[in-house]
């Protein structure tokens, strides 16, 4: 009856893989840090541990050696190691779970085997061949310990074990909730995400046993759902949903809070059931567990090294950015958003996660990464599963002299939600701006900083990631920030291009979003990247309007904020941004009005506008190069060096309207011979620079900026022409 044998998952649960480039193997396996004292603790209760995987096209002794590497081989029996590609079973039916019990000898008592792995659809398989199952390793001690009190109670009571675990989310009044002594309890206890307005809220997996010592230290608990729902489904939040749902669905949600509506999903149902027309982008999150999301100290060691504005982009870089251009764009758009075919001779119809076309389009992309780098980028694949499937998300790597990193990221994946009925397993979901134009852009970008980087490795390593999984609540991404979490790594910053492509009317105006509610400091560190954004727009993409840079300020939110791959990170304490088309309202009640992509999300979002997704490509291109390469190097920064940018009002963030200004910059440019010499510093033409900018005084750029609001004011605030050098002053320079 009682529990003698435990078998595990390995990727997400004890760890996670890094994958060569198709043909996929194993490369590495980087152990969560709380896994070795646990197998250790285990073992010395006189468990038997054992590992169940999907080992794909590698042979058990090849990821044996991994692991041996990874320093836990030695506490799993031999016996116990079931690999799919041995046995020749993968965890998609019962019939590999009822092979490992046959293989501890317990075929007739397959309850004395309990089964752990993050995956709700594997963890029903095992379930249906007899096993106990559990969705996280700290939370073992906990169901091993219900099912000996269970021994002791009479057959006709509910058995504890299966009722042991619970969702909760934890809020207090206080302005953070008491994350450290929260953090001491070692097992019984996984957090899932922390959310509101000031850190207070957490979402959570506790054991019965932990309860009591949430309630003493004075914390308000609330149940989601029935007590046992962690065991058979994975949660999460859809923020733009109504409470008042359609009859049918109405048994998934767990929970209403200001955070939206709760939803616990089990193996056999999607979350396509509760799609919404009226939910905006990243209107999904899934809840992982997740241990290293407590204990994240405020002054978690950013190293993010402000630019200064003397770092100006030479000649050279500033020309060969210019092979970020519209060609290469949409030759790629059309590439990954089924315009094209790939070079099988088919086309990508959908990059939905449930579509077979999601691997093709993976395995297209490392191929072309790999390609581009012209031998200087390193391709890997990133595993994770989700809703029972193995999916990858995509890297590249410039190895730079300092292992710090500076990321490019979009996500590889597609939607059609809005075109009802949809079948996410076999319709099209072209996603050619959500988020075809990220991807293009990040390989663009990629490209072109493989050339720049010619023989001299940047100073910084540079990554490019293609995310997997966003549209089901940027489980990718969150996948790959907590890996880069878990190794500790530095990260200089995360540059984000979802939905960059759509843009028909005047003017070009686009978004940049830091804004992250749930930790202030980190929205502090990541608002210099949108600083450096917006300085570097005007020198190499000068037709496109100055970013419009939403964050946190007194009342208002960023819209983005938590909706994109970007915040993955901001939830591990990095700094981030998403850069996007104009999408969303504001900043300022005096900005252009957004330009929603009609056919967001929906199965002819097949437009983008390539020479406008250039523009912000090689912007991107420009930040990530002057980052990666500033010649400052890293040093760990405390964040309170960034409080004062944090304090400065959101409102004064420079926009240069839809004006008559980026039209006569237009005209100027494509009737001047074709490689205009520049300003560095302004993006304006040589000769007229002089005149305009200069050395001017702060005092001077402080009253044309008064001037230039004043004149907006006077006149509807659509036609003012704002000096460039004034949008340094929200950086700080006056
Ligand atoms: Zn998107």
């Amino acid at each position: 009856m009682s529990v003698k044998i435990i078998f595990f998952d390995l990727g997400d649960t004890l760890g996670q893989a890094v994958l060569s480039p198709p043909p996929v193997h194993l490369l590495e396996f980087d152990v969560f840090p709380f896994i070795g004292d646990l197998l250790t603790r285990l073992r010395s209760r006189g468990l038997r541990l054992g590992i169940i995987s999907n080992t794909g096209d590698d042979s058990g002794a090849h990821v044996d050696s991994i692991l041996a590497r990874g320093g836990i081989l030695d506490h799993f029996d031999p016996a116990l190691r079931i690999y799919s590609q041995d046995i020749g079973l993968k965890k998609d039916s019962p019939q590999i779970f009822l092979a490992a019990a046959a293989r501890a000898g317990e075929e007739h008592d397959p309850a004395s085997c309990l089964f752990v792995g993050e995956d709700v659809a594997e963890r029903a398989h095992a379930a249906a061949a007899g096993l106990r199952i559990c969705p996280h390793p700290l939370l073992i001690e906990s169901i091993i310990e219900a099912v000996i009190a269970d021994e002791a109670r009479p057959p006709d009571q509910p058995r504890r074990a299966d009722i042991v675990l619970r969702y909760v989310r934890i809020s207090s009044d206080a302005v953070a909730l008491p994350w450290s002594s929260l953090a001491g309890v070692r097992t019984g206890f996984v957090p899932l995400q922390v959310m509101g307005r000031r850190r207070n809220v957490l979402y959570a997996i506790v054991a019965e046993d932990v309860l009591s010592r949430l309630a003493s230290a004075n914390l308000r608990v609330d149940f989601l759902g029935a007590a046992g729902l962690p065991l058979t489904t994975d949660l999460f939040i859809q923020r733009d949903a109504s409470s008042l749902m359609a009859a049918p669905q109405r048994d998934l949600v767990v929970g209403t809070a200001p955070e939206g509506l709760v939803i616990a999903l089990p193996a056999n149902r999607s979350l396509a059931e509760i799609h919404v027309e009226t939910m905006q982008h990243g209107h999904t999150l899934k809840l992982v567990p997740d241990p290293l999301l407590v204990g994240i100290p405020s002054g978690f060691p950013l190293s993010f090294t402000a630019l200064a504005d003397e770092d100006a982009l030479t000649d050279d870089v500033v020309s060969a950015l210019q092979a970020i251009n519209s060609e290469a764009i949409q030759h790629r758009v059309d590439r990954y958003a089924g315009a094209a075919n790939l070079s099988d001779g088919m086309p990508v119809l959908s990059r939905h996660l449930a579509h077979p076309d999601n691997r093709r389009a993976v395995d297209a992309m490392a191929t072309e990464l790999a390609a581009l780098g012209q031998g200087r980028i390193i391709v890997r694949m990133h595993r994770f599963s989700h809703r029972g499937r193995e999916l990858f998300n995509v890297e590249g790597e410039i190895t730079g002299q300092s292992p710090e990193l500076v990321l490019v990221t979009a996500h590889l994946d597609s939607t059609a939600a809005n075109s009802q009925p949809y079948d996410e397993t076999a319709d099209k979901a072209p996603g050619a701006d959500d988020d075809a134009s990220g991807i293009a852009a990040v390989l663009t970008v990629a490209e072109v900083i493989a050339g720049l980087t010619g023989s001299t490795p940047p100073r910084r390593t540079i990554r490019f990631v293609l995310f997997n999984a966003e549209e089901e609540g940027l489980v990718g991404s969150r996948a790959y920030a907590r890996l880069q979490r878990a190794r500790q790594a530095s990260l200089a910053g995360v540059f984000q291009m979802d939905m960059v492509g759509f843009n028909r009317e005047e003017p070009r105006s686009w978004e940049l979003h830091v804004g992250c509610r749930t930790a202030p400091d980190v929205e502090a560190a990541s608002l210099p990247l949108a600083h450096a954004l917006g300085r570097l727009t005007a020198q190499v993409s000068p037709d496109l309007a100055a970013p419009q840079i939403h964050r946190s300020g007194p009342g208002i939110d960023d819209p983005a904020d938590g909706r994109s791959d970007h915040s993955s990170f901001h939830a591990f304490g990095y700094p981030a941004l998403c850069a996007s088309e104009d999408f969303f309202a504001g900043p300022d009640s005096d900005s252009p009005a957004p330009e929603a992509n009609p056919h967001y999300h929906q199965r002819d979002d097949n437009f983008i506008d390539p020479t406008y997704a250039a523009d912000i490509a090689r912007a991107i291109g420009a930040a990530v190069w002057q980052l990666a390469g500033a010649a400052v190097m890293p040093q760990s920064a405390p964040a309170f060096m960034f409080s004062r940018e944090s304090s400065m009002p959101a409102s004064r963030e420079y926009d240069s309207r839809k004006s008559a200004a980026a039209t006569e910059r237009r005209a100027r440019t494509s009737t001047a011979v074709a490689p205009t010499r520049t300003n560095p510093i302004t993006g304006t033409p040589f000769a007229e620079a002089t005149a305009r900018t200069g050395q001017q005084s702060l005092v001077a750029k402080a009253l044309a900026f008064v001037q230039s609001r004043t004149f907006a004011a006077a006149d509807g605030g659509t036609q003012y022409v704002p000096d460039p050098n004034v949008q340094r002053t929200s950086s700080g320079a006056a």
